[in-house]
């Protein structure tokens, strides 16, 4: 068999630990006899993060503004304990902070649904999808540690001199304070990103924020979201037969636990994060989401929602076997081949995404899994594999398709 041909090369950003494994497994059982595969190759991991001094980081992120879509593996977050693991430079920052500060997108992550492995909530039928703002709020926050008594305040100097002062506390002893900010330009691009997802995928949207206490920040983002659906998309909703409501977050939040699902839940950033844990949790296995991020001039990044897996990767150094799932990693090569594939017009390159996602799922719904799915699946007769059997599985039903 000819293998498929690429045009444009995707960006490919190498990882770490657990994942990094996964990468290469994948690339080598999954991807490379099939396809005459173009990447342009970014090494992610930590320990060439720190030689360039994180350069490495932007230049991915430039890379992906360039050519449109990109395929990133998991990296760690350097915290203390990675600095003196790694003997590092630097504290580098999180990758995926640099890259979604570049890209300035929204992220949208979805449950991968097999038979076998049942939400623990009843009711979701179908996937919820989540739209995660990626800009702003608490991850790009200025903090103090408030030593002792006096006055907090909050200054906004304009260009031209006027200022705006508002006090945040007098305070009578020590405490905490943090400032944080939004841009509209940010909050108008998360909608549009969120109101063209909805059509794109013919689901409903819904937003919510905590707009009656934050009557002012939230209230922006509230507000945003309503003018641009009056002006822009009231109509093509219509048309679509699909509806945008806005709620409170912590109605939003018992909403979604009654709910069927197969809507799109739009959530600031830290509503998104934590959210789209629970979601997955509650649909098995961190490692059963789709992760991408789509920036507001149409470009695309695609991961897994979970992390490098370290506890698995020191069993791997040690010589164990290990039982890592690799289907989120797995879908992030498709979601990026199946993008490549629309924009370059290439029918054979998305038809083979579509495939080895329908392989990798047939593999687990034929009992064929790892141990976190076998740990909790309905399945009868099921084979806990190691995991490279997993993916030569997944390899097997591939072959047979093609
Ligand atoms: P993690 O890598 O997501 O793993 C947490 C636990 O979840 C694992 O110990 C494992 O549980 C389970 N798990 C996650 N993915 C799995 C998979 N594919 N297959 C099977 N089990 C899976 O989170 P972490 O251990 O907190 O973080 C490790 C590193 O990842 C950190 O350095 C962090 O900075 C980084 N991180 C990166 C990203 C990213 O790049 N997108 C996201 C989050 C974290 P058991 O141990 O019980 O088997
Ligand atoms: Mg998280």
């Amino acid at each position: 068999m000819d293998k498929i041909k690429m045009t444009t090369p995707l960006v490919e950003m190498d990882g770490d630990e657990m994942t990094r494994i996964l990468w290469e497994m994948i690339k080598d059982e999954l991807l490379l006899p099939f396809i005459d595969l173009k990447t342009e190759y970014y090494d992610l991991g930590l320990k060439y993060r720190d030689e360039t001094d994180d350069k490495v980081t932007i230049d991915s992120a430039e890379a992906t503004k360039k050519y449109g879509v990109a395929v990133k593996c998991a990296t760690i977050t350097p915290n203390a304990a990675r600095v003196s693991e790694y003997n590092l430079k630097e504290m580098w920052k999180s990758p995926n902070g640099t890259i979604r500060a570049a890209l300035d997108g929204t992220v949208f992550r979805a449950p991968i649904q097999v038979k076998g492995i049942d939400p623990c909530v009843k009711n979701w039928e179908k996937p919820i999808t989540l739209a995660r703002h990626a800009y702003g709020d608490v991850y790009k926050n200025t903090e103090i540690k408030v030593p002792g008594a006096g006055k907090a305040e909050l200054v906004f100097t304009g260009e031209d001199g006027t200022e705006i002062r508002r006090t945040i506390h007098e305070f009578t002893g020590s405490g905490v304070i943090q400032g944080i900010h939004n841009t509209d330009k940010s909050i108008e691009s998360f909608a549009r990103a969120c109101f063209n997802y909805a059509l794109d995928t013919k689901q409903d949207l819904w937003f919510a924020t905590k707009d009656t206490i934050s009557k002012v920040y939230d209230h922006n983002f509230k507000d945003i979201f309503e003018d641009i659906f009056e002006r822009e998309y009231k109509d093509k909703f219509e048309s679509a037969g699909i509806e945008y409501f806005y709620t409170l977050i912590d109605d939003a939040v018992a909403r979604v636990m009654k709910a069927e699902g197969g809507f799109i839940w739009a959530c600031k950033n830290y509503d998104g994060d934590v959210m789209s844990d629970m979601v997955s949790s509650a649909c098995g296995s961190l490692a059963m989401m789709t992760s991408v991020l789509v920036s507001p001039d149409g470009v695309y990044e695609y991961e897994a929602a979970h992390g490098t897996v370290q506890r698995h990767y020191y069993k791997h150094l040690a010589g164990e076997e290990t039982s890592t799932n690799s289907v989120a990693t797995i879908f992030a090569w498709t979601g990026a081949l199946r993008k490549r594939g629309e924009l370059d017009g290439l029918k054979e390159l998305q038809e083979f995404a579509d495939k080895l996602e329908k392989a990798t799922i047939e593999t687990i719904e034929s009992g064929k899994m790892t141990k976190d799915l076998a740990n909790i699946t309905s399945l009868k007769d099921v084979t806990a594999l190691n995991s490279e059997d997993f993916i030569k599985a997944i390899r097997e039903n591939l072959e047979k398709m093609l």
